[in-house]
């Protein structure tokens, strides 16, 4: 039998080693050095992300941006049911009140028509997740979050290299909210095993980033010359990542063009080849919204029940194809479904039952995959 199409292979550029042992013959190896500068400045020069910290997880760059949101108990923070349990724990973590939002009909992202209803007096924050690396709406989101005074954070852990177009400008999808992160987790389009983002955009949060992200220190504050000695100012906690995992993320952000260029050329292959097979069985392919780019993070399918997508899961890894499932809708999970006030998200519960991801990356063989499928 020919081999089994895994549903994801990490992708490495060449550069990776190279650059690891150029970091490992300088003088430290611990963050915020050389490799970790030059990946700071592709950020800003890239996507005009001018203040950016790496980190070593989205996971940790979304709990730094709960601390600097300054969510305490009693606090409620918006955030779309359908989404990885991150986007939710970096507020659990800080005792806010989560209050789950549904999905949109045509796609994952969260229904900004829904929001105005679910914001009280105690709404500090709304969270979003560009799913698939496609953007939510961002006009009526930004004019909600001024109308009412709350701050929008970006949860872009699969928004790399993708854009929300407003007449014609194309805006870096991690550039719109007060503070925006991002994932370089292996499955992901960059990657350095683990690896994360915090964008701000909101300078008020520049200065405070610095000192959680340092473990409550103002050690940067020290090395600029600002104080003459450095010492505990605030809470915070480690989430610099090292030089070596640095210096593969460059390695990889270097690459990002090409990168971007082959998984487009797939996931445009699997959409044209799946059309018509789609429509005859009642299956949906990914919707892009004419306000949105694609990165290609993600080819997915909906399909019109739960059983016709295990017996596609199933038909597949039977073929040597391995597709998976993701998301139980955050607000029916065991830790989650007590606290939960009993609304109803029918479209995160039809995306968590229904859809299904295919491989994607840039080994794939995406003419196998597809003459797979098409037997089905
Ligand atoms: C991958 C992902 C995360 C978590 O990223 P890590 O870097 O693995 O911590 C968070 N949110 C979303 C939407 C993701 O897809």
């Amino acid at each position: 039998m020919e081999n089994t199409i895994p549903f994801n292979k990490f992708h490495q550029t060449g550069k990776e080693l190279l650059y690891i042992s150029q970091s490992l013959e300088m003088s430290s190896i611990s963050g915020n050095g050389f490799f970790s500068k030059k990946c700071q400045r592709f950020f800003q020069e890239k996507y005009a992300f001018n203040h950016n910290l790496l980190t070593t997880s989205c996971t940790d760059a979304l709990e730094m941006t709960g601390i600097l949101a300054d969510i305490k108990e009693g606090d409620e923070v918006i955030i779309p049911s359908f989404t990885f349990v991150s986007t939710a724990n970096a507020f659990a973590l800080r005792g806010a009140k989560i209050v789950f939002a549904d999905s949109k009909q045509t796609h994952p992202c969260i229904d900004e028509t829904l929001l105005e209803e679910l914001i009280t007096e105690r709404t500090k924050a709304i969270i979003i997740v560009h799913y698939a690396g496609v953007s939510c709406n961002m006009q009526s989101i930004i004019s909600i979050c001024k109308k009412y005074n709350i701050l929008l954070i970006e949860d872009a852990a699969q928004a790399i290299d993708s854009y929300y177009l407003n007449n014609g400008k194309k805006i870096p999808l991690g550039s719109i909210g007060d503070m925006s992160t991002f994932s370089f987790h292996e499955t992901k389009n960059i990657s350095s095993g683990e690896g994360g983002l915090l964008v701000i955009n909101n300078n008020s949060f520049k200065e405070r980033s610095y000192i959680i992200w340092e473990k409550g220190t103002n050690r940067h504050a020290f090395f600029k010359g600002e104080v003459d000695k450095y010492g505990w100012v605030d809470i915070g906690s480690s989430f610099l990542p090292s030089e070596i995992l640095a210096a593969f993320l460059y390695a990889q952000l270097e690459s990002l063009d090409q990168i971007q260029k082959r998984r487009l050329e797939i996931w445009h292959y699997y959409f044209e080849e799946l059309k018509k097979w789609a429509e005859n069985k009642n299956i949906e392919l990914p919707f892009i919204p004419d306000y949105s780019t694609n990165n290609a993070h993600m080819f997915y399918l909906v399909c019109e029940t739960k059983n016709q997508r295990e017996d596609i899961i199933g038909n597949l890894k039977k073929a040597g194809v391995n597709a998976v499932f993701h998301y139980q809708s955050l607000h029916s999970s065991s830790f989650f479904k007590t606290q939960h006030d009993g609304r109803q998200l029918i479209c995160a519960d039809k995306f968590s039952d229904n859809l299904l991801r295919l491989p994607l990356y840039v080994d794939v063989n995406e003419n196998r995959v597809i003459d797979e499928i098409l037997k089905l």
